[in-house]
């Protein structure tokens, strides 16, 4: 057998040996061709071999390890870009084998996991960096989405009040069946660019639905003005109650 650069191996057990040097007595010393391995074989001039030390007990375990290791990595992977929204433990449950299970530990099973994470980033969006980006790519990007009814969503951009409003018809045909409406701001989780998540719940029969979603810069009454100006516009029929924390 020969190396990718032509130079001849000797295979034992799998295990793979190449030329290391002439000892004493022009006897051939081979060795691993990984580092870590002390095995090693020695040839008299005639090419009879004269001892060898073939224990690999402080890398074979390793190796198999590394190799299972890649090959669980692979499949988790390949399903992790398919379904982007399933989650990672789930992923990887699916997929172990109970041989996995006697090899690999913890820390395999968290590098798995970082490199889901890695595969997953490479197919997400970029995150935006300034808010003319945002007006420029977001109508493209919700063209393309869509809801798990398989609703388009409708989006009003107001770029000079900096608001963004979205619903979808059947959200907004709900308010007429509404009792009442619930409005309520979150600060804390809000996209970077904007200050506040507004979100306008129709209630019928006691629940809370989220129907109508914006993006503010602020929490001015024009900021909300311009976002409920647009509600009105597109739903006509609100609930005449209205329910605020502010
Ligand atoms: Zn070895």
């Amino acid at each position: 057998m020969y190396s990718e650069k032509l130079k001849e191996l000797r295979v034992i057990d799998s295990f793979k040996f190449r030329f290391h040097r002439i000892m004493k007595n022009e006897i051939q010393r081979w060795a691993r061709t990984i580092k870590r391995c002390n095995a090693f074989l020695k040839f008299d001039t005639r090419g009879v071999e004269i001892d060898n030390n073939l224990e690999h007990n402080n890398h074979a375990a390793d190796e198999k390890r590394s190799l299972v290791r890649q090959k669980l990595s692979n499949s988790v992977k390949r399903k992790a870009v398919e379904q982007l929204c399933e989650r990672p433990s789930k992923i990887i449950h699916s997929e172990i084998t109970p041989d996995d299970l006697n090899i690999l530990d913890s820390k395999d099973i968290n590098l798995i996991r970082k490199n889901i994470h890695t595969a997953r980033m490479s197919k997400y969006p970029i995150l935006l960096k300034t808010l003319l980006e945002f007006y420029a790519m977001v109508p493209d990007v919700v063209d393309k989405l869509h809801t798990n009814g398989g609703e388009k969503w409708i989006i009003h951009i107001d770029n000079n009040k900096g608001v963004v409003c979205f619903s979808t018809i059947k959200n907004l045909n709900f308010f007429k069946k509404c009792d009442a409406v619930l409005m309520d701001g979150t600060f804390s989780s809000c996209p970077s660019l904007f200050n506040q998540l507004f979100v306008v719940h129709g209630v019928k029969n006691n629940i809370y639905v989220p129907l109508f979603f914006c993006l503010l810069m602020g929490k001015s009454v024009t900021d909300y003005c311009t976002a409920l100006e647009f509600l009105k516009q597109r739903s006509p029929l609100l609930p005449t109650t209205f329910h605020i924390d502010f």
